[in-house]
């Protein structure tokens, strides 16, 4: 059996479980490519247009697989840590890409509660069904493949003088085409990249748990922790967020974000399928720029003369 993996959404954190597992079962794995522009102008032709541009992607990737496996795998997460909850788009991903994309194959779409192994055990002996119902089979490949996620780390932490975090979602962050290569601009004007993987699960908590209310999404809880944690450890000189045009969870965390920093360097990059590339460069610069002459110390010098609105940083006399 062909079984194909759309190389979207976060793909970046579950593949190597998914294919080891699929993989030791005896199925043939079609991996759809790193996503280009053909696959993105797919994906926004089917997709709603009120759809993130994540969703847009992963249906240009499902489209891709269409006619190339014979069944399709789309994880259905629904929660990943106990009482809480991941975006309401993953849960109706699959209905979406049904509704919108015609013909598919077969869907291997069991819901995902993962925030243990035997939950976890559960489900790939629902996904396994119809590839084998060898329970031994199912068992050694289920443990091969959490032993080989076990093993992996995923995340950049550049060894740079200067370094930026950068945070948000795997699908932006990791995604070179969506983020436009953001590590490898960054690093080309000297900088590198620390990312929220860097940081422990215990410290992600523990920041999460100073805010009024525990955050109810898993993804608003790891990029508020991952992001203060990397602040308060003065593990980066300025930060990036890397945010989806429309999303909810993204609007609400880079607010709360913001608040905790004070004038540490911060800026927002929102994606979508409009996003150019020129604006994008000279945001980058901009920022860039204002990074290394906070680090020479210009704006200590400068204190007297203000600060500027915009990026926060002192102001050139006449600049
Ligand atoms: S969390 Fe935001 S970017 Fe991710 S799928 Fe949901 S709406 Fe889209």
């Amino acid at each position: 059996m062909k079984i194909g993996i759309p190389r979207g959404l976060l793909y970046p954190k579950y593949h190597i479980f998914a294919k080891a597992f699929f993989k030791a079962l005896g199925a043939e794995l079609i991996i759809s490519p790193a996503t280009n522009k053909k696959i993105l102008d797919e994906g926004v032709k089917l997709c709603a247009d009120e759809a993130c541009l994540p969703m847009k992607v992963f249906h240009g990737h499902v489209a891709w697989l269409r006619d190339r496996c014979d069944a399709l795998f789309i994880p259905r997460f629904m929660s990943i840590e106990k009482n809480e909850h991941i975006c309401p788009m993953f849960c109706g991903l699959i209905e979406m890409l049904k509704s919108n994309i015609n013909g598919l194959p077969r869907v291997i779409d069991e819901p995902i509660y993962s925030f243990h192994r035997d939950k976890l055990f559960k489900w790939a002996r629902r996904a396994a069904a119809g590839i084998t119902s060898d329970r031994q089979r199912i068992k050694a490949a289920f443990d091969r493949a959490w032993d080989m996620q076990g093993r992996t780390s995923l995340g950049y932490r550049d060894e740079y003088d200067l370094k930026i975090a950068l945070i948000g979602h795997a699908y932006n962050v990791f995604d070179e085409f969506v983020n436009m290569d953001i590590r490898k601009k960054l690093n080309k004007m000297g900088i590198g990249i620390v990312t929220g993987e860097c940081v422990g699960k215990s410290d992600i908590e523990a920041q999460a748990a100073k805010l009024f209310k525990k955050p109810f999404w898993t993804f608003a809880k790891e990029y508020y922790g991952a992001a203060l944690s990397i602040f308060k450890n003065s593990m980066a000189d300025g930060m990036i967020y890397l945010s989806s045009f429309s999303c909810g969870i993204d609007s609400v965390v880079t607010e709360l974000i913001k608040i905790e920093l004070g004038d540490f360097p911060f800026m927002v990059l929102k994606l979508d399928e409009h996003t150019g590339e020129a604006g994008y460069n000279t945001r980058l610069e901009a920022f860039a720029d204002m990074l290394k002459r906070r680090r020479a110390g210009f704006d200590n010098n400068l204190s007297q003369y203000g600060q500027c609105g915009i990026c926060r940083t002192r102001s050139l006399p006449g600049a």
